[in-house]
């Protein structure tokens, strides 16, 4: 029997450099070859116009065991409770970290900061990372799965990760089905300053066009405090919305999100993100595993995309490492069929959470035939509720 040696990543994303850390960190005599299309981007964007990244307490013990927590602990943001209100409806409730024993929530990092360091890792490890390269094809007829580069270069190996984000080509290139929904919103994603000051607390805000993420980034400066605004609004919207003069966007955004933090200051540059919601039917074929977004990608209001790739990172080294140790091949269905199993029921409960999460209060929710003015603290009343976006927000049920 063959020996498998390579492993061969797609895609040099959040994703791609998470899986090819942890598979390095725990099987240091495997070859690790990433290929990423784009240059890696150096230098440090304007701060009003970073993105962020939610990351639960689980993610953040896997950074600590991957050796990344001491470069990135300073950078993040502290999440030390969750704020949740209802549009329209008198009440809030407050999720703290004291509530539930745990220093914070979570952590937001700025996406810049994450992959740099991310980046860096993933080389100190020896992994040979490649880029700008694009993989142009692959071939899944052959034995072991071979990849072709845009270059020409045919580079095979035995096991290869698509971390490659969305894009039908995989899907159409493996035969594999993708089950996509659309619940009609856009995400308009920004950052924003504001008059007041509220440390640590990040904001969650139901209204009629789904929910208003409010998270707090890390500060720069002493006074200094910027917030990762997630904010969906309905697809006919998203386009006066992100075209709009600086000062009327935020006088639309101060109304929807109200006066918990002041005036609105200052906006950053707006992005779109399309909320569809899409899962692979199949994650392996033939030598090839889809990972991150290429597998699973999920509403970003509840920040669970990157969290759930980190898991199941770690969950491929564990595999990988049996395999080695029993002189098992990588790509063999069989001795993947654990890492499936588990992969697949626990994108399951993410993507019901963060569905549920997503509709809880618009007018399609589950909610829609609650009396309304029983929604004071609804949270608060609902505990099933308030249960599932702690585990969902904190990573616990994975603890
Ligand atoms: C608005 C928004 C907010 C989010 N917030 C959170 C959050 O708070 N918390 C959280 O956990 N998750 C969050 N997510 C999800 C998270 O951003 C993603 O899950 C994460 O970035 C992983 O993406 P990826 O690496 O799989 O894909 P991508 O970021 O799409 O990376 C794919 C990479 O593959 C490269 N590539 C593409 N084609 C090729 C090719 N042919 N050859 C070689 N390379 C190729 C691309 O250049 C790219 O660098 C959010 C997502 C969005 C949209």
């Amino acid at each position: 029997m063959s020996q498998a040696r390579r492993v061969l990543i797609l895609g040099g994303g959040l994703a791609g450099l998470s899986f090819a850390i942890a598979i390095a960190t725990e099987n240091p005599e495997l070859e690790i070859t990433l290929l990423e299309a784009q240059p890696f981007e150096a230098g440090t964007p304007n701060p009003l116009d970073t993105r962020g990244s939610a990351l639960n307490l689980h993610s953040v013990t896997l950074l600590e065991r991957w050796g990344l927590w001491s470069e990135m602990a300073t950078r993040l943001g502290a999440i030390r409770d969750i704020h949740v209100s209802h549009r329209g409806h008198f009440g809030s409730a407050l999720m703290t970290a004291e509530d539930l024993g745990v220093p914070a929530l979570g952590y937001v990092a700025e996406n810049h900061e994450l992959g740099r360091c991310l980046l860096e890792r993933a080389q100190a490890l020896g992994v040979d990372v490649r880029a700008p390269v694009r993989c142009a094809a692959i071939d899944a007829k052959v034995p072991s799965p071979v990849v072709i580069t845009s270059d020409g270069e045919q580079m095979d190996a035995d096991l290869v990760l698509i971390a490659a984000g969305v894009s039908s080509d995989w899907f159409q290139a493996l035969g594999i089905e993708v089950k996509e929904r659309s619940v009609g919103n856009h995400a308009i994603v920004f950052n924003a300053s504001f008059s007041g000051e509220q440390r640590g607390r990040a904001f969650e805000r139901f209204t009629a066009n789904g929910p208003l993420a409010v998270l707090p980034l890390p500060s720069l400066t002493r006074n200094e405090q910027r917030f990762n605004v997630v904010w969906s609004v309905p697809d006919k919207e998203v386009d006066s919305l992100t075209a709009m003069g600086e000062d009327l966007f935020r006088t639309r955004f101060q109304d929807v999100f109200g006066w918990r933090l002041g005036a609105v200051q200052a906006v950053g540059q707006r992005s779109r993100w399309p909320l569809v919601r899409r899962a692979a039917s199949e994650l392996f074929r033939s030598g090839f595993l889809l990972v991150g977004n290429a597998a699973h990608t999920l509403h970003p209001v509840a920040g669970q995309g990157l969290n759930l790739s980190l898991r199941e990172a770690a969950l491929l080294a564990e595999t990988l490492t049996v395999c080695r140790n029993d002189e098992q091949p990588l790509a063999a269905l069989g001795n993947l069929k654990g890492y499936l199993n588990q992969v697949s029921a626990e994108q399951h409960f993410v993507t019901q959470s963060t569905d549920t999460l997503a509709t809880l209060f618009d007018h399609r929710g589950p909610v829609l035939d609650a009396p309304r003015n029983a929604s004071l603290t609804l949270l608060d009343l609902v505990p099933f509720a308030r249960a599932r976006v702690a585990s969902v927000g904190t990573g616990r049920r994975y603890g």
